[in-house]
């Protein structure tokens, strides 16, 4: 191994702005970082939230699907009916 080439590690301290939490982190840069957000305050990262989430558009999908499908039969059924009493 050659000497000198390599940079040398430091142990930084990561702190999320949001949730005040900190990390410990090595990096070639000596300075400590902020960050906005982390793995332990962003929902995205939680898999409860966004299962959730997805669970609640499906609903709402399924809602919508079966709104349509009323007015559909709806409307056949009108025109069933608007027909009966032509042929009368
Ligand atoms: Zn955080």
């Amino acid at each position: 191994m050659q000497k000198n080439i390599h940079s040398s590690l430091h142990l930084i301290i990561t702190n999320c702005i949001s949730c005040q939490t900190e990390y410990q982190n090595y990096s070639t840069v000596k300075e400590d970082k902020k960050i906005n957000t982390c793995a332990n305050c962003n929902p995205a990262y939680k898999g409860k939230v966004t299962a959730e989430i997805k669970i609640e558009r499906a609903e709402k999908f399924s809602q919508r699907q079966q709104k349509e499908q009323e007015k559909v039969e709806e409307k056949k059924f009108r025109q069933q009916k608007a027909q009966q009493r032509r042929s009368k």
